[in-house]
């Protein structure tokens, strides 16, 4: 192996064995918890290294760097999952990769998405992004939806053609009244997860919780977590 394998390899391994943990600690099965490996700031040959360790699932956060990415990795057998904010100039851009978009947080970006998505005949998977940290109506300071905006948006990504409603993202709040309660921040999610399954049973997912946070997020029931730094190292700039 290559240095950089036997390192992500390495690292993989770790992480691993922090999802085994928690899963044990909470009494949830490993299966119930996916791995999604951010790789925003690396390059396409650490994606190519991680799938031959048997990642499925990575995760950018930019355009311009994931949509090269994507291209060169077009061979591998990985889903493509969207976690940044998400401007509408973007979209087209990221419906040629993404397999689901977990930022959706407004709705001049599901119309623009289902647009997209219909133009070249795919379905994209579409996670609510929710601030925990929004007042009432308002957007949290790393995009997301208010809780009392998740309803609305919801209701308009499960009737437009082209997306499919998977449930929804957060991000632990740095401000409010989660900021450094990240438990608590991951349970509300899953009590706002369990609302949003009374109408829309099919959206099962909720993704929380990163390198600092998983164990965290494992105990409230996540059943995505999104990890770079633990698997890729400390990113070379904010990313
Ligand atoms: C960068 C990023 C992550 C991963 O963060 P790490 O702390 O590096 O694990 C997870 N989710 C989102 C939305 C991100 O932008």
């Amino acid at each position: 192996m290559t240095d950089r394998k036997t390192e992500l390899a390495a690292n993989l391994a770790k992480v691993e064995e922090r999802i085994t943990a928690a899963c044990a600690a909470s009494g949830r099965e490993r299966e119930e918890v996916t791995l999604i490996v951010v790789t925003k700031t690396y390059p396409a040959s650490d994606v190519r290294i991680l799938s031959e360790l048997g990642v499925r699932h990575v995760a950018e956060n930019r355009d311009q760097d994931a949509a090269p990415k994507a291209a060169a990795c077009a061979d591998l057998p990985l889903k493509w999952h969207f976690v940044g904010q998400l401007q509408t100039n973007k979209v087209r851009s990221v419906v040629g990769y993404a397999d689901v978009v977990q930022s959706v947080d407004r709705s001049r970006l599901v119309t623009t998405l289902s647009k997209e998505a219909v133009r070249v005949g795919r379905e994209v998977g579409c996670l609510i992004q929710v601030a925990l940290d929004a007042g009432a109506g308002g957007r949290g300071e790393r995009g997301g939806v208010g809780p009392d905006g998740i309803e609305e948006l919801a209701d308009l990504v499960a009737d437009a053609p082209g997306l499919r409603l998977d449930g929804l993202m957060t991000v632990a709040p740095l401000a409010g009244e989660y900021a450094g309660r990240e438990q608590a921040a991951f349970e509300r999610l899953m009590d706002l997860s369990t609302d949003l399954r009374r109408t829309h049973p099919a959206a099962t997912m909720v993704s929380a919780g990163m390198s600092a946070d998983l164990e965290q997020a494992v105990a409230a029931g996540a059943t995505h977590v999104r990890v770079g730094t633990a698997v890729l190292g400390v990113r070379p700039r904010l990313g």
